[in-house]
């Protein structure tokens, strides 16, 4: 049992005020692991106070310390390389070799990117006669959810040790454990004290503390939409400075040179990755008309190539959802997609056979989908993937916008032109072509109701900066 029920406030675990705890369920056993501490406002209070203090001395650490601090990590992370994998397994159920291979590793990269960006990244220049200085925002609250319990943290952490700025986390409740893990490496790091704390509990009670706390200056938050506009409602009282990550529904636009099979592989394995629980999941697979029955077939043909199953066994590239009540959302939306008219060419709703025990859901591919469906158009955040039919390629790009996203776009083909084409056309943050392979220091981040902001790399660390402009100074 993981019974991990304190704090991390100014480098030392400390004991909740509250006496509440939370129970963390492994999602494809249903057990519970552990507990943690639901915290308090107070707990709250006391992280804060902690990273004010901390702010004047590591807010001024110079870049080779931050440097230094950020590779540390990066060390100490990789030592504890099995440990993480496995603790990621037990709390969000992704199988083995995807704990290692995505979630470990995204989380390393963020540390070993800030330290690289952060080599050459300015933090003063000279602009018109004037001299423009870069300095730590402050005290950051950070609020993370649970699909990628080392990359959401780490990206956010990442970013504010390169630039300065001291932070109070509330990781998500259904997967504490990595996070824990992480401020122990953190402190072993050298990071000064008071610069990393973490307070574990509900969003309710810890994430609204943060939100609205008067001594936090930026708040940045990943999460979904609903939670987003509280965290903006609750900033704005006290002018705080927020960043959004929010929730996606990604298209993938499929050319009409494009050969189906490799086209349907790339649908495929975005719906079973991370089980589907990504946000910038290519959930609407955007298809040319004349291509529909070859489509399909490739469809089944690539799905059926997949496994999902016990995340401790070898072989499998799905586990389970990550809560009972994930699981009911995603059965509802497969309802609401049947009721609506689109047509399941695989999955459908209820368990995979063999899979009673475990929160685990059917791989979903809908046909005959329109765009105004409800499918279409609401994140449904697990294995369920639409095919919408277009025209001409306009059409296709009309489809891609037309949702209140704006998270990340796809495309796959061959023609260079057309490929441009979509890419400069879908209003979204990051737009991938032909699979292309994640750029740690490319900017991550939504359009429109996706989010505000920019994270990873150099864009990540200007999040955590203001701007201040000297005006004659002496030189
Ligand atoms: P969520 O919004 O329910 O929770 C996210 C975090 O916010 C958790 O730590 C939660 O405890 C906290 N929270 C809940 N209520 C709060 C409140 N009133 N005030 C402050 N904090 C509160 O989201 P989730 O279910 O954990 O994650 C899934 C969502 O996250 C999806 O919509 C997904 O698209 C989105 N997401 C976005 C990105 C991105 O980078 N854009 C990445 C991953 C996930």
């Amino acid at each position: 049992m993981r019974n991990q029920t304190q704090h991390f406030i100014n480098g030392e675990w400390v004991d909740s005020t509250g006496s509440e705890t939370i129970e963390v369920i492994n999602p494809a056993t249903e057990d519970v692991i552990g507990k943690i501490s639901a915290g308090t406002k107070e707990d709250v209070d006391k992280a804060v106070s902690a990273a004010r203090k901390a702010f004047p001395e590591f807010s001024k650490s110079t870049k080779e310390d931050r440097i230094k601090w950020l590779n540390a990590i990066a060390d100490g992370y990789k030592k504890r390389s099995k440990e993480l994998i496995d603790v990621m397994t037990e709390e969000l159920g992704a199988p083995l070799s995807i704990s290692e291979n995505v979630h470990f590793k995204m989380g390393l990269a963020h540390f070993k990117q800030a330290a690289r960006a952060l080599d050459s990244f300015s933090f003063s220049e000279e602009k018109d006669g004037h001299t423009l200085v870069k300095e730590s925002i402050g005290v950051s609250g950070l609020i993370t959810p649970w699909n990628f319990p080392t990359n959401q943290t780490s990206t956010k952490i990442a970013g504010a040790i390169a630039a300065g700025s001291p932070v109070v986390l509330k990781p998500a409740e259904k997967t504490p454990y990595a996070a824990m893990m992480l401020a122990e490496i953190i402190h072993e790091a050298g990071v000064p004290k008071g610069a990393f704390n973490l307070v574990n509990g509900t969003g309710d009670e810890v994430g609204d503390a943060i939100s609205s706390h008067p001594d936090i200056d930026f708040v940045s938050f990943t999460g979904s939409g609903g939670v987003g506009e509280k965290i903006m409602q609750n900033a704005a009282k006290t002018i705080k400075k927020v960043a959004l990550e929010l929730g996606g529904k990604s298209p993938l636009v499929i050319l009409e040179d494009a050969n189906m099979k490799k086209a349907a592989k790339t649908a495929a394995s975005n719906m079973f990755f991370n089980s589907g629980q990504v946000c910038t999941a290519a959930t609407r697979i955007l298809v040319p008309k004349t291509k529909k029955d070859e489509f399909e077939e490739a469809m089944k043909e690539a799905v059926s190539s997949y496994s999902m199953g016990n995340p401790r066994e070898e072989g499998h590239t799905a586990g389970p959802l990550v809560s009972s009540g994930q699981w009911d959302t995603v059965q509802s939306y497969i309802q609401k997609g049947i009721d609506e008219g689109a047509t399941v060419l695989v999955g459908g709703t209820g368990k995979p056979d063999g899979l009673d025990k475990g929160y685990f859901a059917k791989p979903t591919v809908f046909t005959d989908v329109t765009n105004d469906m409800i499918i279409a158009q609401e994140e449904i955040f697990g294995p369920v993937i639409s095919l919408i039919y277009y025209d001409d390629l306009d059409h296709a790009i009309e489809i891609a916008n037309d949702t209140i996203y704006g998270l990340a776009g796809y495309v796959f083909g061959q023609d260079p032109e057309k490929l441009r084409y979509v890419a400069s056309n879908i209003r979204a943050g990051q737009i991938t072509v032909n699979n292309a392979k994640t750029d740690f220091n490319a900017p991550f981040g939504g359009y429109k109701q996706s989010g505000i902001g920019r994270e990873w790399g150099e864009f990540g660390i200007e999040e955590y900066l203001e701007v201040k402009a000297v005006l004659g100074m002496p030189s």
